[in-house]
């Protein structure tokens, strides 16, 4: 079971970001704005104040099926599976978001804001957190196989990094200002993508043959 060529892994944490890659970009461009407001929860202080183009479910949907026609286009070898992949990761994020976000996720234009705020409770924020980046570890690790000694301990790298960025985010200082946070949240998002990629060269899907 499974597809015959999975998506690449930098593609996939791409994928998995690319909103908030979007958030990012928006906030400069002064299309969206979110703000630092020290407590809003106990793991976060970013309160996304107007942010209907990329963390909105109609949003969140667009994005969703532009990163898989994109995808699509990008990687040619493996049909649609791949692609439908990524979308699904795209999509992800916001369902994320849904799960730790206090109610600031607008669910349709002119509708309420939603999130079961997840994040306002450490243990149960923390958990939750864990629990999808170690699964995704899992899978990742036990799907892949090493293509050179690099990727023997590549994996462990990436998981080093993603704690580490995990435990800057919950326990680090709390940044002045939105501005002073954009620049550390685009490091993070793309040190991650690049790390992914870096993955790809040195590991392959179990999935490829020899030949393929
Ligand atoms: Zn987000």
């Amino acid at each position: 079971m499974g597809l015959k060529r999975p998506p690449s892994l930098g593609a996939g944490l791409v994928a998995v970001q690319a909103v908030d890659f979007g958030w990012v970009a928006l906030n400069y461009a002064g299309l969206e704005r979110a703000e630092i407001q020290p407590g809003y929860s106990a793991l976060s202080s970013i309160h996304l104040a107007h942010m209907p183009y990329t963390h909105s479910l109609p949003a969140a949907l667009i994005w969703s099926v532009a990163g898989a026609l994109i995808y699509r286009l990008i990687d040619r070898r493996g049909g649609w599976g791949p692609a439908l992949v990524i979308g699904a990761l795209v999509f992800s994020h916001w369902l994320l978001d849904f799960l730790v976000h206090q109610p600031d996720l607008l669910l349709f234009p002119g509708g309420p804001m939603v999130g079961l705020g997840w994040w306002t409770n450490a243990p149960l924020g923390i958990a939750a957190e864990m629990a999808v980046l170690l699964g995704g570890f899992l899978i990742y690790a036990f799907s892949t196989r090493a293509r050179s000694a690099a990727g023997n301990w590549a994996p462990w790298a990436l998981l080093a990094l993603l704690v580490g960025v995990q435990c800057l985010n919950w326990f680090g200082p709390t940044p002045p200002d939105i501005w002073a946070m954009l620049p550390q949240a685009l490091a993070a998002y793309t040190l991650i993508a690049a790390a992914g990629f870096w993955l790809d060269r040195v590991r392959e899907p179990k999935t490829i043959t020899a030949t393929g």
